[in-house]
């Protein structure tokens, strides 16, 4: 029932979607191309009262409710407990609130906000984390480094916070793989993501890389380099229970499990994958929309 442009992950297709912001408040990332042209702003007290109203006619069994849009966490601690105490009211069998987030929403709380967000029932951030590789954050211009993604990413988790976290392989550009999987498996060791959502790089028209990957200051990996990124990320990666969720259509190798259990499976997709793509390993993918690939 949204009027705007709204996005949300695939595995929150059976959630109810609540508009609480438009577009995105940093809206610069360099591969993004989401809400270029939404001017960012709050959605009316109004307005969610009247998705709350619906809802709550229509789903009022609902458990699981996701804000909207690119980064909803960036509302000051104030707005976001009082979204959630209508959200409960409404609809009181809701056992997630969830939203996009990003670590500067987190720099921007204090340790008292995020506790009193998560007491007011807000128990979990989609965060697109990308990369534990500076090099790589700068230049996709997320607006943190590594070192404070830790710090963050801790201080979210310690006020009790389940994250999902979007990682990006391929975003350090060519002949970088490994050391942006190393470096983002540490990031991740560290911060344990109860969900990894994973993707690869791609742009289009209308963003900055796209622009880089045309003049050639950016060159995207190999097949064969992605799935080397891959296998090195799956091979470091310590989790104790996580959802390895590998399904955006950018991937070279879609597949899913659970972390710890699932991880040898998940490598030897990568190794099978490599075998099928033989023929291919030192081209670039051909893409289609949202980065989908094609062989
Ligand atoms: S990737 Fe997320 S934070 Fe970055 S511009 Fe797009 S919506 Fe905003």
């Amino acid at each position: 029932m949204s009027e705007h442009i709204i996005y949300r992950p695939p595995f929150e297709a059976s959630s109810v979607l609540i508009e609480v912001t438009r577009g995105c408040s940093h809206n610069s990332c360099s591969f993004c191309t989401m809400y270029r042209g939404v001017n960012f702003g709050r959605v009316s007290s109004e307005y969610i009262d009247e998705q709350l109203g619906y809802y709550s006619e229509y789903e009022p069994d609902a458990e699981r409710v996701f804000l909207e849009n690119g980064d909803a966490f960036c509302l000051d601690a104030d707005s976001l407990v009082d979204i959630a105490r209508r959200v409960r009211e409404s609809l009181p069998k809701v056992g997630t609130i969830s939203m996009y987030a990003s670590v500067r929403n987190i720099a921007s709380k204090s340790d008292q906000d995020l506790r009193r967000i998560r007491e007011a029932g807000i128990n979990e951030m989609n965060i697109g984390v990308e990369s534990g590789l500076d090099e790589a954050l700068r230049s996709m211009n997320k607006g943190y480094d590594a070192a404070q993604a830790l710090r963050d990413l801790t201080r979210l988790r310690d006020a009790g916070f389940d994250y999902f976290a979007n990682v990006i392989f391929g975003c350090a550009g060519a002949g970088n793989g490994i050391l942006n999987a190393e470096k983002t498996a540490e990031l991740m060791n560290r911060t344990q993501p109860a969900l990894i959502f994973t993707g690869t790089i791609h742009a289009e028209e209308g963003c900055p890389l796209y622009e880089d990957m045309r003049s050639g200051s950016f060159t995207e990996p190999t097949v064969g380099e992605y799935l080397d990124e891959e296998e090195r990320f799956l091979e470091l990666l310590s989790m104790d229970d996580c959802i390895y969720f590998g399904l955006h259509p950018s991937n070279i190798a879609p597949m899913q499990g659970l972390l710890p259990e699932d991880r040898e499976e998940l490598i030897n997709e990568v190794r099978m994958r490599r075998k099928r793509l033989e023929k291919v390993l030192d081209s670039r993918p051909l893409r289609g929309g949202e980065g989908a690939v094609f062989f």
